[in-house]
């Protein structure tokens, strides 16, 4: 077995290893698991599993780093690094399009045009805030009027771990890895089990461009009673940001509440997409086909609700069908291949039971429903664009996070009706609203419990914006300035004059 981190084309396994102090390392317990491409359900290597002990390592490299060369370095030359970051991830594209591509099966298309792309930009985007952004504060005057001087300075946290998901590995990942280096800290990342291969790359990189040994650390495992735990569990990790479902999160606060530790959370959601009669109709369906579809429904911001005007409502159920029916399940390689497989064998069969639910709930199928032939793919998990109607708004169908490539349409005939019912979820994180009308924009947008409101589009994402959800879709905001509030600490001094 190849022991290079680097993916391959030749078809030679690989083997993932820790990160820890500058170096890939083996797990101390020598345990290991499969890495399976879900385009086929071939083995692509073993990655291994981390024990408390690695973990303990991982994390004591990164207070090492923290209370060394790293601790002490000027911003500029911080900054310095995390731009050649970006460069090397720039450099080193394909092997991180093809690592991606193999741990997701998502198309090569998809994967060149955001997650890549994206993986470097979370760099730039944050050494570009913290080169802005000025990092003290001053107040001349105490309330009270005496004659002070009061100044604040941003301090690094300490130590962070990240915790990431499988569906925007890279992207999601370094999302939180840019801004948290930016602001001085050192990490260990636990990235998702399924999708380890461009964190380790990531490692590489560091190396390359001279960051210094254990700043970036990564461990490899599962969640419970396993890498994730044992990290977040870490007397001295400072603080968790996490990504990933709902339940997960709990756990994981439960986890950050001995020593109160800080969280950010971006975790689950059942968005809702609303259609008004006075849309732009190809606009919207074009944008609700991305918002249901795109990596195969496996989308945190994406769309499981849709509301439609009544009076386009039978139209646009019959066009979106349509479209939905050409879309194209195949190999990440093929250039006409819309929608890849679902991540794992056990996400099939969750999304697959919410299918016989659905049905078994009251639904109509308008296309869809099943898992298809895909001969010589067959062997991966793959799962049909499906849509609905019909159901109950109580149904879980309607109401519980699928994750996979579906969702409901149903009819509404008022402003007030739809708002009341596309908030009558417990999650609150992205919603998508079509309408011409630039009165309602405003009216609607504002009342929407949502994290991120996107008006005649969807996914559009400027990095430097709020990013988060409301309710049980997060806990906090990152994004431009809002990331340096959780990787930083704010330290008031006051002098009095
Ligand atoms: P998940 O919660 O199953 O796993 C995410 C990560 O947490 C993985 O690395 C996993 O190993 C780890 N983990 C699991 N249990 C843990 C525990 N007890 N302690 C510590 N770590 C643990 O999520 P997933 O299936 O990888 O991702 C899909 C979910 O992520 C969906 O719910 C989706 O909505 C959500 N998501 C949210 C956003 C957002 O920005 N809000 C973005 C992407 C995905």
């Amino acid at each position: 077995m190849s022991t290079q981190t680097a993916p391959n084309t030749t078809g030679a396994l690989v083997e993932i290893k820790h990160f820890i102090n500058g170096e890939f390392v083996a797990g101390s317990s020598g345990e290991t698991f499969d890495n399976i491409c879900p385009l086929n359900g071939e083995k692509l290597g073993v990655i291994h599993k981390a024990s408390k002990q690695d973990v303990d390592a991982a994390v004591a490299a990164a207070r090492a780093a923290m209370d060394g060369e790293w601790g002490r370095m000027p911003v500029a030359e911080r900054l310095k690094l995390l731009y050649a970051v970006a460069d090397e991830i720039d450099r080193r594209f394909d092997d991180f399009l093809q690592a991606e591509i193999a741990d997701t099966g998502k198309p090569r298309s998809l994967a060149a045009h955001i997650d890549i792309p994206r993986g470097a930009a979370n760099f730039k985007v944050f050494a570009d805030v913290v080169k802005n952004e000025p990092t003290e504060s001053f107040f001349l005057e105490t309330p009270d009027g005496a004659g002070a001087l009061n100044y604040a300075v941003r301090k690094p946290k300490g130590v962070i771990a990240v915790i990431s998901p499988w569906n925007l590995p890279l992207l999601l990942m370094t999302w939180k890895v840019g801004p948290a280096l930016a602001c001085g800290n050192a990490v260990v990342v636990k990235p998702s089990e399924e999708t380890p291969t461009t964190t380790t790359l990531l490692g590489e990189v560091m190396n390359a461009v001279g960051m210094p040994k254990g700043v970036f650390n990564v461990v490899h495992g599962h969640g419970p009673n396993a890498a994730g735990e044992f990290l977040t569990q870490h007397p001295d990790v400072d603080a968790i940001t996490f990504t990933g479902e709902t339940r997960t999160g709990e756990a994981i606060m439960k986890a950050a509440a001995n020593g109160v530790r800080d969280v950010s959370f971006e975790l689950g959601g059942k968005n809702p997409g609303i259609v008004f009669a006075d849309a732009n109709f190809d606009a919207a369906i074009e944008g609700t086909m991305r918002s249901v579809f795109a990596n195969c429904g496996q989308v945190c911001l994406g769309t499981e609700r849709m509301f439609v005007e009544r009076p386009i409502y039978e139209k646009f159920v019959a066009e979106l069908a349509k479209k939905a029916k050409n879309l194209k399940l195949g190999h990440y390689n093929d250039a006409d291949t819309n929608l890849g497989p679902l991540i794992s064998q056990e996400h099939r069969d969750k999304v697959k039971s919410y299918y016989d639910l659905a049905v078994s709930e009251g639904a109509t199928v308008v296309t869809g429903g099943g898992i298809p032939e895909m001969g010589d793919l067959n062997g991966g998990w793959w799962i049909e664009p499906t849509i609905w109607t019909d159901l109950p708004d109580d149904s879980r169908t309607v109401n519980e996070e699928i994750f996979g490539p579906c969702c409901h349409i149903r009819p509404f005939d008022t402003e007030e009706e739809v708002i009341r019912i596309a908030n009558a979820t417990p999650y609150g994180l992205a919603a998508a609203v079509w309408t011409t009308d630039s009165s309602r924009t405003h009216r609607v947008a504002r009342q929407l419990d949502a994290g991120i409101v996107w008006v005649n589009s969807w996914f559009l994402r400027d990095l430097r914006t709020a990013f988060g959800g409301s309710k049980m879709s997060g806990i906090g905001r990152e994004g431009g300035v809002h990331s340096l509030e959780f990787y930083t600490e704010l330290s008031n001094v006051c002098v009095k004059l």
